[in-house]
């Protein structure tokens, strides 16, 4: 791998990076005036860079000096029955992170901060809430490998709350128009390809506490899309949780919004 002239530029501004954060450079070695070079700060002590121009196409990761804002990698109990978890997150690789990115139409920014590597092939969601306070790690499955045991799912709680796991969207942070959602991969899709904030149940249930949640964060309006099979529940909670709300609607979708095609799923979130 050839190494890059100016590594000391790159290292300057991956030491500005928080965690999970990506900036765009010239790339100091094809000087590509389109910011062809990535730089992402991983969780912990690295950063990752990749030229995307690709006739020149250097990539490489630089040890980031550990800073007060550079949190330890995180040790979860190993969970009982899932073999090849090795207890502790880290930052996503760069090459698993763009698979996964080119699996949900989501940018490689994107993954970062909120997908981490908790041994392969299990990944680590952190479930934050409304204030954006971490309350929870979902260890998950990779969707890129065939053959999830089951549960392909454990919640780890790191304090005494569970929360929904909010995601914002790009934009400003909008809490009174909630897009719920089952699993935190649709709600981060949807949260990227729209301008709604999207909050994940972690399941089929929407409970009371959830409601209070909301409450808090502001939502007066509440669009519920759960999984194709679950549409009965959705308007069983509808009617349950409706009067709650300003608004209450029931999304009805053909598939999963992580699996539903871009154009459609493009098509569903204008709609709400
Ligand atoms: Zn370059």
């Amino acid at each position: 791998m050839p190494v890059p002239l100016n590594i000391v530029e790159i290292q300057a501004a991956a030491d500005r990076l928080r965690p999970g954060e990506t900036c765009r450079l010239v790339c100091p070695e094809c000087n590509d005036p389109e910011r062809s070079l990535a730089i992402t700060r991983r969780e912990f002590h690295e950063a990752a860079y990749v030229c995307f121009r690709n006739s020149c196409g250097i990539k490489g990761y630089v040890y980031v000096q550990p800073g007060a804002a550079a949190p330890e990698p995180h040790t979860l109990p190993k969970p009982e029955g899932f073999s090849g978890f090795s207890g502790t997150l880290w930052g996503l690789q760069w090459t698993r992170a763009l698979a996964l990115a080119e699996r949900f139409d989501l940018e490689v920014e994107d993954i970062p901060g909120h997908i981490l590597d908790a041994g392969y092939p299990w990944l680590a969601l952190p479930i934050r809430d409304a204030e954006r306070t971490l309350t929870a790690y979902q260890l998950r499955w990779s969707w890129l490998e065939p053959n999830p045991p089951i549960p392909k799912t454990k919640l780890f709680l790191e304090g005494s709350r569970r929360t929904l796991a909010w995601y914002p969207p790009r934009a400003a942070w909008k809490p009174e128009r909630v897009l719920l959602v089952e699993d935190c991969m649709s709600a981060l899709r949807a949260s990227r390809h729209a301008d709604i904030t999207a909050a994940a149940l972690l399941g089929t249930q929407l409970t009371a506490a959830h409601v209070q949640e909301l409450h808090a964060a502001g939502t007066a309006h509440v669009v519920l899309a759960l999984d194709p099979d679950a549409l009965e529940k959705a308007f069983e909670l509808a009617k349950q949780w409706g009067p709650a709300f300003r608004s209450f609607r029931v999304l009805a979708i053909e598939d999963d919004i992580k699996d539903l095609p871009l154009a459609k799923l493009k098509r569903l979130l204008a709609s709400i």
